[in-house]
């Protein structure tokens, strides 16, 4: 009885196993019309973290399941620890704004590279991990400049103009209406509007088959294309 119960479950081992092989091994094969290529994604929350936004923000990426990245600026990081910690744990990625969110193309090169990794130490201090990924305030740095700066450069590839309608049924409209796959959504972490637009922006979202990823696995996934230079 026991020999038969052991070559069971051998057996049922090797099936396992060739199924997985089939599976990565076919890889783009399963593609099809029923099966469409996945579509992919990234919000990103600029300025933060907020005293109140940010935190409701992450209870709602919680409730929904969804990874963003957050560009935080490291002079209000140092205030908030407890809050990149939480989005370290829901599998957020923390990207650099700067320490004190200065316009880095009217910066000279010492001092973007002070701004960078002041607001590195910064977010290690908190979370025990150093940001892969910055986004210069204002999308601005001179080319010479950026070249000395030890991480990928994120911008984004649709513009939810939070920061200039504060108005949540605009920021809706003008996600949904401009996102396909591979965009990088700008919003703000600072703005009530983008709270009360984040749970249906995800809901459209998804609706229309779109996955969500942090800006560092859609790069892994080749998937950003047209970033604003
Ligand atoms: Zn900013």
């Amino acid at each position: 009885m026991k020999k038969i119960k052991k070559f069971l479950s051998f057996a049922a081992c090797v099936i396992i196993s060739f199924a997985l092989f089939f599976d990565i091994a076919s890889g783009e094969d399963n593609i099809s019309a029923e099966n469409p290529p996945k579509k992919y994604i990234a919000l990103t929350f600029d300025d933060g973290p907020h005293p109140r936004y940010t935190d409701k923000i992450l209870d709602i990426l919680a409730e929904k399941k969804v990874a963003a990245t957050f560009f935080v600026v490291g002079d209000r990081a140092e205030i908030y620890p407890e809050t990149l910690l939480k989005m370290k744990k829901l599998n957020c990625e923390i990207g650099n704004h700067t320490y004190n969110h200065v316009d880095l193309s009217k910066t000279r090169k010492s001092a973007i590279l002070y701004q960078l990794q002041k607001c590195s130490e910064v977010i290690y201090e908190a979370t025990g991990e150093y940001p892969l990924v910055y986004r210069p305030p204002f999308g601005r740095i001179r080319k010479e400049d950026e070249k000395a700066v030890p991480m990928r450069k994120i911008l984004w590839t649709v513009d939810s103009l939070d920061w200039n309608t504060k108005n949540k049924d605009k920021v809706i409209r003008n996600v949904v209406k401009s996102v396909r796959d591979g965009s990088i959504i700008l919003m703000h972490d600072f703005y009530r509007s983008t709270l009360n637009a984040l749970p249906e922006i995800i809901d459209e979202l998804r609706k229309a088959g779109y996955e969500f990823a942090t800006v560092s696995e859609l790069a892994a996934l080749k998937k950003i294309s047209n970033l604003q230079d």
